[in-house]
């Protein structure tokens, strides 16, 4: 079986985990690897500051607080996304208003959100699917015009970029995710990007239960308290040290996924022109970093067949999002702003292909000849 994910191990990792244990005696949060991940993180993105969370969900979560969102408030998302993006919010009392998505990158719909636009509107939050970039310029001018926040759900654009600026650090808040299926992983674990810096204070104390804990850890007060209401949003150290093998070896990591996304593209492109199938878009300006190869069938009757004879020949192919608006509690906590034209439509056709680092071209090579072999 051709398994659709197999979480990255590189090689340093177990290394690192045991140094963590042995030598530097430090298994709690913000120990000597959480600190070489954040910097690696703001070096590489060039944020402000980086600060390693227990999950993107959490991320998004400690984002919510930092914008005081509150009951009465509106968030505006796509529908097309994980739950997490909508949940932040939910949790604080907000309503989620659903706005339909772009069928070439599965996105946001960039001309769609000014109508969604409400007097309790306070936030937009891009998904940057498959890490491919939303329209940035457009939702920042939004926001400036209607004095909003934007929180990146970054989830999937780790070393993505947009016009040359890193993923997650367009918008006031950037959330990324290290969860094994992600490009860079910790098992569980991600990260929050602050753009500017004045909420960098506040961002610390409630990661660490409201304290002000990490001043004291500097140094800069000579004992902690308790200054606000918070939670616990720091990882281990152990899970710091698996990651910090992975950002290390992340190019390692990068090189890879792109080399089988390349060839995938390649392999795959005769049946797109031939109108059977339709391969992801990439618009330009936009980098992205091989998180996911995705192809889109006819409808979900073709989809359906499709990754059952995929199945059939050993290889495992997966749908993605329900949208969100048709779940439950979407339809508790969340409305739908004008027409579902392209949410339910596009997500009903599109079926992710095997892709992580390590998979060999002799595969790739083969789910293309049995792709091809399906639309014979
Ligand atoms: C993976 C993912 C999340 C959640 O990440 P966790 O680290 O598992 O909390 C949120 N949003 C998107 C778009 C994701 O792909």
């Amino acid at each position: 079986m051709i398994d659709f994910n197999v979480p990255p191990y590189v090689g340093n990792e177990l290394k690192y985990v045991e140094e963590a244990v042995v030598k530097n005696r430090k298994l709690c949060g913000d120990g000597p690897f959480t600190k070489k991940c954040s910097e690696w993180l703001e070096e590489k993105t060039g944020t402000q500051k980086a600060l390693l969370i227990t999950s993107c969900t959490h991320a998004t979560e400690l984002a919510a607080l930092l914008t005081d969102i509150k009951e009465g408030d509106e968030v505006i998302m796509p529908s097309y996304t994980f739950v997490s993006t909508a949940d932040a919010f939910v949790l604080r009392g907000a309503k989620v208003v659903f706005v339909d998505i772009r069928p070439d990158t599965m996105n946001i719909d960039e001309s769609k959100i000014e109508e969604a636009i409400t007097e309790r509107t306070r936030a937009i939050v891009p998904v940057h699917y498959a890490g491919v970039s939303c329209e940035m310029d457009k939702i920042m001018e939004l926001a400036r015009k209607y004095h909003l926040y934007v929180i990146e759900d970054a989830a999937q654009g780790v070393l993505s970029t947009y016009k040359g600026q890193a993923l997650g650090t367009i918008g006031d808040f950037g959330c990324y995710s290290f969860h094994e299926t992600k490009n860079y992983s910790m098992g569980e674990g991600g990260a929050l990007l602050i753009r500017d810096p004045q909420y960098v204070e506040r961002a610390e104390i409630i990661r660490e239960k409201g304290t002000n804990r990490a001043k004291f850890f500097r140094g800069q007060i000579d004992k902690y308290t308790w200054v606000d209401a918070g939670s616990s949003y720091l990882p281990g150290d152990m899970n710091a040290a698996y990651l910090y093998g992975q950002l290390e070896a992340a190019q390692q990591i990068f090189d890879d996924r792109m080399r089988s996304w390349k060839l995938y593209d390649k392999l795959l492109r005769p049946l797109a022109d031939q109108g059977k199938i339709e391969l992801p878009v990439v618009p330009e300006g936009c980098t992205h970093n091989a998180h996911m190869y995705y192809i889109k069938a006819k409808d979900l009757k073709e989809r359906t067949a499709l990754i059952q004879f995929l199945k059939e020949n050993g290889i495992q192919a997966v749908f993605h999002y329900i949208p969100l608006h048709s779940a439950p509690a979407g339809k508790q906590f969340g409305r739908f702003h004008g027409e579902d034209v392209y949410t339910t439509k596009e997500s009903e056709r599109l079926a992710r292909l095997p892709m992580y680092y390590g998979l060999k071209e002799e595969q790739v090579q083969y789910i293309a000849d049995k792709i091809a072999e399906f639309y014979q």
